[in-house]
């Protein structure tokens, strides 16, 4: 795509592109139906990206480009909302909802009521304003009069419109709704949790209240949060005369609405989606906690009014807590790839919250004391935060006089070395290196999608590389050919007896995955190694960092003058404790080694876009580039500076070294020369990179303007 001619084209196609890609996000996120392909959606992004670079001033903040911006200062901002916001009231069980619906039918005589049934979402309050219609603040609902101001970090949640649609315009209005962690994400952001050593967190609710509270918006922005928008503060001055109005206009505007919604016209209808709900709630990507039934009519609802903590004209229906009893049958022991051995439980299948569960993990030896679970015993089950199958504890007027206490086993039930539980430690380990268990996961790990994603390399294929001999470590994978993959004899029998091999298709799919995976950025690499305390947002803080294996490795088994100069603790998210880790997996032989045989079996293990260390001769001075440069973007530009270990900032204040202002340069030119900052051109930026030098303080003979 050629550039624009001038500006005013630029501005022209700006505009265009902007609507185009604000509208396949609204496709997307809002409707869950794509018209267009990710790449095509890619490269209008990047088209995009392409002329605000070149203009700079043409950036608009409803940009899709800005989604993630400054880091917010420290502590959130206490917001005022302009309007309350409310909790709502329980009913427990049908009983009490039937209570409620007969309380409303009687203030209202015999007018006719209805109800709009919506999913309760589990997840946290947000509100959002929009001043003519562009997005200008988000805000948590804290005490309900003063909430937190969160507008930086709520700004990645992809499906949050940054502008209104067409017909909403340019309507200021405060839109107020559910921030929520899908399933998924929630369960593998608690995987990480605990592999980096911390605790994971209780429900889906809990994890979206803490991502939407990060101090740094890229970390929000990892964490892929999704919204379901509900209510307008403001409806009334909207023209909006009911709530099931309201929704429409909502999803009108540009808002992810959630779809399960039904307008009921009695306590029949309301029990029937109720349901409908409850039998639905399995199947959802999302958690729901119950239903919310909400008198339709603007008109009624006021009437109906306010307590001092929530609104007479909804009630939230909680669905009842699933709790079953079933029989512990036994508890076995599994190793995982740091050879952690778990206890987990093994009892008879039950129904809980919708699905059959026979197994959940009792954790370690003292939970499994503490709960006083014995094998034999009758015990509670449930889902914790409705996911994950927990044992709450046995049922002890029930428990049989031969239920048997169960024992950390004292050898590792893969490989049968003694297992080693140290002293201020609750996990026992196994801590043979060769542990056959151990190997396969963390084969497994490497391979798997959040690592090197493997395309076709699955768990069978896996074992049976293992069992053969032919894998040991993730070098073997890369090692592997077509011929050996092809005749690999797989478990199966055929029926005359011979076992049935990988087979040609199969083979060469696995091998393209493998061969793919070699240039796999650093980040999933670092994360597949399975450091201790790596996680995969460690491992892109790392990756960004030292931007290649060799560096980390240098890095690692150099000893720092100082435990304050560690550059490995100083990574942002890292610290000391996961340092020592990494520098502890370094200083292990066996991982260097297998470090230089992944190197030499040609995995990458470096990120192409930034050359090799140059010394940091601009280390502690920081940028601000700003205008059109002719001959780089600025995020090349950015790129060299920081390659020679300067800083790049976004706005100009007294700590900025230089403003390197290109072409239609704005308000930051003025702002550096305001607060007396050195401003230099495209040629000294030039020659800065070229020479790796600063300029010489402003004495005349660069291109440094004497500022007075
Ligand atoms: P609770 O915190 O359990 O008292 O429930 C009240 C909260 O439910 C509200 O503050 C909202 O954050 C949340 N909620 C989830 N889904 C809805 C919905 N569809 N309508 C209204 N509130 C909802
Ligand atoms: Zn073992």
């Amino acid at each position: 795509m050629p550039r624009p001619a001038d500006r005013e084209a630029a501005e022209k196609r700006a505009l265009a592109l902007r609507r185009e890609v604000s509208h396949h996000d609204y496709l997307y996120y809002a409707l869950d139906s794509p018209q267009i392909s990710d790449s095509a959606y890619d490269a209008l992004v990047r088209e995009l990206v392409e002329i605000e670079e070149a203009w700079p001033d043409l950036v608009t903040p409803d940009s899709p480009t800005q989604r993630v911006g400054a880091p917010p200062s420290d502590a959130f901002e206490k917001v005022e909302h302009a309007q309350r916001m409310y909790s709502l009231d329980n009913a427990m069980d049908l009983e009490e909802l039937d209570a409620w619906l007969e309380r409303v039918r009687d203030s209202l005589g015999d007018r006719e009521c209805a109800y709009v049934c919506e999913l309760k979402i589990d997840g946290s309050s947000l509100a959002l304003t929009y001043r003519d219609g562009i997005l200008t603040r988000a805000a948590t609902r804290g005490d309900g009069r003063v909430g937190e101001n969160v507008t930086a970090n709520v700004r990645t949640v992809r499906d949050v419109p940054l502008s209104l649609r067409d017909d909403a315009g340019d309507a200021s209005v405060e839109v107020r709704g559910e921030v929520y962690m899908p399933k998924t994400s929630f369960e593998r952001l608690n995987e990480e949790q605990e592999e980096a050593g911390q605790s994971p967190f209780a429900n889906p609710r809990n994890a979206a209240a803490g991502a939407v509270r990060q101090k740094d918006p890229s970390v929000t922005a990892s964490r892929d949060l999704a919204t379901f928008m509900y209510a307008l503060a403001d409806s009334r001055s909207l023209g909006l005369s009911r709530q099931s109005e309201a929704l429409e206009w909502l999803q009108a505007a540009g808002f992810h609405v959630n779809p399960d919604v039904v307008t009921c016209a009695d306590a029949r209808e309301v029990h029937a989606f109720c349901e409908r709900a409850l039998e639905k709630r399995e199947a959802l990507p999302y958690e729901i906690d119950g239903v919310v039934v909400k008198v339709d009519a603007f008109a009624v609802q006021e009437e109906l009014g306010h307590t001092s903590k929530a609104p007479r004209w909804a009630i939230a229906y909680k669905f009842p807590p699933e709790e079953k009893t079933t029989v512990l049958r036994g508890v076995d022991v599994q190793v995982g790839r740091t050879g952690a051995l778990t206890p987990r439980a093994l009892f008879d299948p039950v129904t809980v919250a919708g699905s059959t569960i026979a197994r959940a993990t009792l954790h370690n030896e003292d939970e499994v004391h503490r709960k006083d679970v014995r094998i034999g015993d009758t015990i509670v089950v449930r889902k914790a935060g409705d996911v994950i199958p927990e044992v709450v504890g046995p049922v002890l007027g029930m428990r049989p006089a031969d239920a048997q206490e169960w024992h950390m086993p004292e050898a590792c039930p893969s490989c049968g070395e003694a297992v080693w539980r140290p002293e201020d430690e609750v996990v026992t380990r196994c801590t043979n290196a060769a542990c056959p268990a151990q190997r396969h996961e963390r084969l497994l790990h490497w391979a798997s999608r959040g690592a090197m994603d493997i395309d076709g390399l699955g768990e069978e294929i896996l074992r049976r590389l293992e069992d053969t001999g032919l894998v040991d470590d993730p070098s073997d994978i890369y090692r592997l050919d077509l011929e050996t993959l092809e005749s690999l004899q797989m478990g199966r029998e055929k029926q005359d007896g011979a076992r049935v091999t990988l087979g040609t298709l199969v083979a060469g799919k696995v091998l393209a995955g493998v061969v793919e995976s070699k240039e796999r950025p650093l980040r999933r690499v670092l994360f597949g190694l399975g450091i201790r305390h790596v996680g995969s947002t460690v491992a892109e803080a790392l990756a960004a960092a030292f931007t290649s294996i060799d560096a980390i490795q240098e890095a690692a088994m150099t000893e720092p003058d100082s435990p304050t100069e560690d550059p490995i603790a100083a990574v942002e998210g890292v610290g000391p404790k996961i340092a020592a880790s990494i520098r502890n997996f370094f200083a292990g032989e066996e991982n260097r080694a297998l470090v230089g045989r992944l190197r030499s079996a040609g995995v990458v293990m470096r990120d192409a876009r930034v050359e090799s260390a140059r010394p940091q001769t601009l280390a502690g001075l920081t940028f601000v580039l700003t205008g059109a440069l002719a001959r780089h973007t600025r995020d090349e530009a950015g790129a060299a500076l920081k390659a020679l270990g300067g800083k790049v900032s976004g706005s100009v204040s007294a700590k900025t070294s230089f403003v390197v202002a290109g072409e239609d340069a704005g308000s930051k030119l003025g702002k550096a020369l305001e607060l007396g900052v050195p401003v230099l051109d495209e040629a000294a930026l030039e020659r800065i990179l070229e020479v790796g030098e600063p300029p010489a303080p402003a004495s005349g003979d660069t291109a440094t303007e004497p500022v007075e």
